[in-house]
């Protein structure tokens, strides 16, 4: 299936991996390993001894 991708310059989506508006490429907004808003990161990252 394809996934909506995100204009990282503007607040919109589009099927395409390119932006005709911005002229930009987009991201697709679901990557698997990263959550900025991961509120367990932190104690995660002091488990593994890295903080
Ligand atoms: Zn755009």
């Amino acid at each position: 299936m394809r996934w909506l991708k995100k204009c990282p310059v503007g607040p919109h989506y589009m099927l395409q991996e390119f932006c005709q508006i911005h002229q930009t490429s987009t991201s697709n907004p679901h990557p698997p390993n990263f959550n900025p808003t991961d509120k367990n990161g932190a104690a995660r990252r002091k488990t593994k001894g890295i903080e």
